[in-house]
């Protein structure tokens, strides 16, 4: 009888949908900043297992000491450019520097991290089935000509500056990922972050925020890279986490823009800093870094629409929050 076909069989390898279990979910970069704090999250719910794959280059143990041992956590020593067999339903890729001094550090390793990383992931999720998402960046607008950024516009890259292995790298990454949609069905999500901050940043990762916090608890001069007009729109870490996992679990592949359309003016930010953490420091003009974008600031529209989402948290209620974590890890008590 030609019409009793058996029921098609959900691949082996979709575990929790085949045999009911415990989601497994993949983070690449989970000892990293905005990886450590997803990782929370993840872990906050029982019938998620999380495994994090990172090779510790920009993120620490420290960042998820507290998971270590749990039941239903992994951590893995894993370079992503390298081939990872795992069987997972989701991955969130996010492993790859993301500070100016580390990603320029070995440019050719962070290209590679972007490229044959994202590659391996996208292998990876075809083999099992599992849905894919991306930590892609604003950088990916360049030095906008356009702004607010929305996602249709397709940016001003240079291709061959010193922030290309970063910015191209991650072009080139989302390009992959539709590829890897279109081609074989893979099931992606891409969020274009925009600059994020909170607890957990490498206090000597050169980015603006952690720069002058720990600049302002140490009692050193703010060092506003010139011209001081140039803007940045800073969210915070739970915000973007929450951003993170609604695109996750929504039905749209992105690009979706996250950030905190608050702008600022890296003056402005100074002075923010200075009056909240420690009004005596003084703000000094220094030489800024070749192709640093003017402005930036993302429009947020399809968030909303989209996930439901908006950021939460104003910048100066998130820095006295970051401000505990510096001084503690600085060993510089409050002086409240
Ligand atoms: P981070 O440097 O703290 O974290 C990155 C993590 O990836 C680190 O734990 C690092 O050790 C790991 N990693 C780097 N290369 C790797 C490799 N080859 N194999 C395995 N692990 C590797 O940075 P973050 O701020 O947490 O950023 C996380 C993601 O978000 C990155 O993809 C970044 O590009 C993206 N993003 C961040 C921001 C931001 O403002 N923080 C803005 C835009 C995009
Ligand atoms: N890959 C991986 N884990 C897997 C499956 C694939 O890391 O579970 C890597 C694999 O090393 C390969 C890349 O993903 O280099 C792309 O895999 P794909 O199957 O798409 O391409 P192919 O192996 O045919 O080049
Ligand atoms: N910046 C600054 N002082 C610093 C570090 C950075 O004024 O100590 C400026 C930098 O020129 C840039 C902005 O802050 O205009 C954001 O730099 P960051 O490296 O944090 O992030 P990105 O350039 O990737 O947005």
């Amino acid at each position: 009888n030609q019409s009793a076909k058996p029921p098609p069989i959900p691949s082996p390898l979709r575990f929790s949908k085949f045999f009911q279990t415990n989601m497994r979910i993949l983070v690449t970069g989970g000892a990293g900043f905005i990886g450590s704090h997803l990782v929370d999250k993840l872990m906050e719910n029982e019938k998620n297992e999380v495994i994090v794959a990172d090779n510790y280059f920009t993120g620490s143990k420290d960042n998820i000491r507290k998971w270590i041992g749990h039941p239903r956590f992994e951590l893995i020593r894993h370079d992503v450019t390298e081939t990872l067999l795992v069987e997972v339903d989701q991955i969130y890729h996010l492993a790859c520097p993301a500070s100016p001094i580390f990603y320029k550090y070995n440019p050719v390793k962070t290209i590679k991290t972007n490229v044959i990383g994202t590659l391996n992931m996208l292998g990876l999720a075809k083999r099992v089935g599992a849905r894919i998402l991306l930590t892609s960046t604003s950088e990916v607008y360049g030095d906008p000509l356009v702004h607010p950024q929305e996602e249709s516009y397709c940016g001003n890259v240079n291709p061959i500056g010193v922030r290309s292995c970063y910015d191209e790298g991650k072009r080139v990454a989302e390009t992959l990922m539709f590829d890897y949609h279109r081609q074989h069905g893979v099931e992606i999500r891409i969020a274009r972050i925009f600059n994020t901050y909170g607890p957990r940043m490498n206090i000597d990762d050169g980015r603006v925020v952690s720069n002058f916090i720990a600049q302002a608890i140490r009692g050193e001069a703010l060092t506003v890279q010139s011209p001081g007009t140039q803007t940045r729109s800073f969210c915070y870490v739970s915000d973007m986490v929450d951003g993170l996992m609604r695109l996750m679990e929504g039905d749209n592949t992105g690009p979706i823009n996250i950030g905190n359309p608050g702008e600022f003016t890296m003056l402005e930010l100074a002075e923010n800093v200075k009056e909240l953490i420690n009004p005596d420091v003084k703000i000094s003009m220094v030489e800024n870094t070749p192709d640093d974008p003017r402005q930036r600031k993302p429009n947020i529209t399809k968030a909303k629409e989209l996930l439901g989402w908006e950021p939460k948290i104003k910048l100066r209620d998130g820095l006295p929050l970051m401000e505990e974590d510096f001084r503690s890890r600085l060993g510089v008590p409050s002086k409240k």
